[in-house]
């Protein structure tokens, strides 16, 4: 239908340095989103719209970020606004402070995070819980981590047992849980749909200045972009 129409014109980078990337770009290609692995610098000369994190070991990540060259330019993306998806380790890897590790890495979303927050162990666990804008969903948790702390311009979109597993910071959704692993759809379509495309409509209404700011414009057609729109005022 219109949607597919819409999402054939988005572009979403999964980082696939290690991690359960595949299940991501499986996610997103059932929604019509075409996606590609990000694992060297080349991979992220081209245009695209997002860029996803993956759940897996995130000092693991951290490292093969810094030693491929990778971690600098991501960052920079990050922080300029470029739409971001983290999940679990991906959290990790963009919360700002850490509450039991000495490290951070992309540091660009306010929130304290604890690492291992369910002990090593018993820290897989599976529940459905209300999502902000969504309702309810499945949760797959794996050694996840916690967000402790949210800053004030921090969105909380999910909690599990009073404890918070979602939040969005402007261009940046960050999870505890692994929404890949499930079969439902509906998270991913949420990052699409109030992030990727809201910034490439935003991008377009703005002109050039903006297109500036958010890399991915420059690849959007036209029509992809009023077809963005047009879902948004709906
Ligand atoms: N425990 C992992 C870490 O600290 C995260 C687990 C996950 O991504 N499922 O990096």
């Amino acid at each position: 239908m219109s949607e597919d129409k819409t999402n054939n014109h988005i572009k979403i980078g999964v980082l696939a340095v290690q991690g359960a990337f595949a299940e991501h770009r499986q996610i997103l290609e059932k929604l019509g989103i075409e996606t590609f692995e990000i694992r060297q610098q080349r991979d992220i000369a081209q245009d695209f719209n997002g860029l996803i994190l993956p759940g897996g070991e995130s000092t693991v990540q951290g490292k093969l970020l810094h030693d491929l060259g990778l971690f600098e330019p991501l960052r920079e993306r990050i922080e300029s606004g470029f739409p971001t998806f983290g999940t679990c380790a991906g959290l990790i890897l963009l919360a700002e402070e850490l509450s039991n590790d000495s490290h951070t890495y992309f540091a660009t979303t306010p929130v304290t995070v604890e690492r291992n927050a369910y002990g090593r162990q018993l820290g897989s666990f599976y529940t459905e819980e209300n999502f902000e804008g969504i309702g309810k969903i499945p949760m797959t948790f794996i050694r996840a981590p916690l967000i402790k702390d949210a800053g004030k311009d921090v969105q909380i979109l999910a909690k599990v047992n009073e404890q918070i597993v979602a939040v969005q910071y402007k261009n940046q959704l960050a999870i505890s849980f692994h929404p890949e692993l499930n079969s439902d759809l509906s998270l991913h379509k949420y990052f699409v749909e109030n992030i990727v495309q809201v910034h490439a409509a935003n991008a377009y209404k703005k002109g050039e200045d903006a297109s500036e700011h958010f890399t991915s414009v420059s690849s959007l057609r036209h029509s992809a972009v009023l077809a963005a729109q047009a879902r948004l005022s709906a």
